[in-house]
């Protein structure tokens, strides 16, 4: 596991740092609590915290509450306190100001690697449920939940960026449905959701086969001409079925975000456009600017 280290004592860091290299986890240690918290905000891999509660700069309390609250944001985090003196009061402190364990510095070999190793027992369970608390389990692409956070989250850190999402929907699928059956429908959202799921941006779906695109730094212009890409993925893919080989087509719907627009004016300005491409014949890419234009020309 990578795990952050922060002791003050040199010769304690050293110990510890080998002790744990030989359990062949990767250490970065660190002396002082500030510089330890700015290395974990750049390090996202870092899924373990063992910290002194006597370290210098920030306490070893309040960096237990930071790293908490950043974790709220990131990957799981297991955070483990030390103490040279075992006392009742630090270890409820310690757990109450985020900490999952408590121990006695410094601690015994085999006392911590059991205590890692339940550590790590419970991260896998904790990115797991993560893992599936976004994905779409028929695709494996986002979920429209995680797409919006995503895209709320965009937004919020990088507004002054031009910022576009392509909405796009499956032609006819009930026919299709109708045709060849719900499993056969399942396997075309499958295969459409193929062809973006490892696409640059977030790619997300958010309806039955509705899918949502977020490219970020990408104007309207490029963000068509990656939709008209995909456009003629989808339209020249052949999927085999049992009453022989199906053709399929979608339709887009493309925005990029105007100044101060919130997320959910953009994607209803994308779904306007979508609208278009659908009452322009299918099979087609619509702009929101285009679609806008008519609107305010009459
Ligand atoms: P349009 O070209 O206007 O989009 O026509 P359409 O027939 O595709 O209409 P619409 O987008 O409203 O159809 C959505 C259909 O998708 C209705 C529903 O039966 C089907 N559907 C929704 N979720 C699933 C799913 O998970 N699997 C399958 N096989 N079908 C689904
Ligand atoms: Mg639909
Ligand atoms: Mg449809």
């Amino acid at each position: 596991m990578e795990i952050l280290l922060i002791e003050p004592s040199r010769v304690g860091r050293k110990m510890m740092g080998q002790m744990l290299e030989q359990r062949g986890d990767v250490v970065h240690p660190f002396a002082l609590g500030g510089e330890a918290l700015d290395h974990l905000r750049k390090h996202p891999e870092i899924e373990v915290i063992i910290t002194s509660v006597e370290i210098q700069g920030i306490c070893g309390l309040e960096l237990c509450w930071e790293a908490r609250v950043l974790s709220n944001s990131r990957n799981p985090l297991y955070i483990v306190v030390m103490s040279s003196n075992w006392e009742r009061r630090k270890a409820i402190e310690a757990l109450d100001s985020g900490a999952d364990d408590f121990i006695q510095k410094p601690p015994d070999r085999d006392e911590l690697f059991a205590r890692l190793r339940a550590a790590d027992r419970l991260l896998r369970t904790q990115r797991e449920n993560h893992r599936l608390a976004r994905t779409d389990p028929l695709t494996g692409a986002f979920n429209r939940r995680h797409f919006f956070d995503q895209l709320r989250q965009e937004i919020e850190t990088h507004g002054a960026d031009p910022l576009s999402v392509v909405l796009m929907d499956i032609d006819h699928f009930k026919k299709v449905n109708d045709t060849y059956g719900h499993d056969v429908g399942d396997l075309v959202i499958c295969q459409v959701a193929g062809l973006l799921i490892h696409a640059d941006g977030v790619f997300g779906r958010i309806g039955g086969e509705e899918f949502a695109w977020l490219l970020p730094r990408c104007s309207e212009a490029a963000a068509v001409e990656k939709a008209e890409r995909i456009r003629r993925a989808v339209e020249g893919m052949t999927i085999g079925t049992e009453l022989g080989p199906l053709n399929v087509t979608c339709s887009f719907g493309v925005a990029c975000r105007l100044q101060a627009e919130t997320a959910g004016s953009l994607v209803k300005r994308a779904d306007e456009a979508l609208y278009g491409a659908k009452h322009s014949g299918r099979n087609a890419v619509a702009m929101a600017s285009i679609i806008d234009g008519l609107r305010n020309a009459g």
